[in-house]
């Protein structure tokens, strides 16, 4: 069962292709063998991503995604900064609570790198989780006191891309 299992603290970084998709392919294998899986994305939640589209037909998979908040207003920051508040609450909750063997945090760096939660705050909850939850974390530019904690970083290094001869983003394949 899973309290038998060690968690671990998984980093996907640098900025290359497949961060996300790493994330996804783990929570895949966990719902593979039974685990519950949570996935929080710290995106603005106003684009359908196929990764969401398919959690809709999944009713075993925990899948939130953060507020959109508005961007016709001055003050988006602010919102941006309560909307990410407030999906880090939920994950926290998830985290501690142990009853998902696997949490995804995708794109929480970018959360960290603005400052709209502490990276001491995360890693706090990261220390204080169930032993066997397992956290894997994406999003480019993973700062050093997170990466302190990990078990397990891996940098996706970018060889080549699309988007550098200017191709557009591809549904299915990029999100
Ligand atoms: P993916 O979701 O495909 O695993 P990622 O999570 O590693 O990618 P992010 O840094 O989250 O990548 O970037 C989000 C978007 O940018 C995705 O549409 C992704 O395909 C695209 N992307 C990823 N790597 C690159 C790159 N080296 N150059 C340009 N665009 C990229
Ligand atoms: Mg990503």
């Amino acid at each position: 069962m899973t309290s038998d299992l060690e968690g671990q603290i998984i980093v996907y970084t640098g900025n290359g292709k497949g961060k996300t998709t790493a994330a996804l392919g783990l929570a895949w294998r966990a719902m593979g063998r039974d685990l519950g899986v949570a996935v929080v994305q710290f995106i603005k939640g106003k684009w359908k991503t196929g990764e969401r589209i398919f959690a809709e037909r999944l009713p075993a998979l925990t899948f939130l995604v953060m507020g959109r908040g508005f961007t016709w207003d001055s003050d988006d920051l602010s919102r941006d900064r309560r909307a990410a508040e407030a999906a880090w609450t939920e994950a926290r909750a998830l985290i501690l609570a142990g009853q998902h063997a696997v949490v995804v945090l995708d794109e929480l760096t970018y959360v960290l790198n603005y400052g709209f939660v502490p990276s001491d705050v995360v890693i706090e909850t990261l220390r204080a989780r169930p032993r066997h939850v397992t956290v894997a974390i994406t999003g480019r530019n993973a700062p050093d006191e997170l990466l302190a904690v990990a078990d397990v970083i891996t940098e996706m290094r970018s060889v080549r891309h699309p988007f550098e001869k200017g191709k557009k983003a591809v549904p299915g394949i990029d999100y």
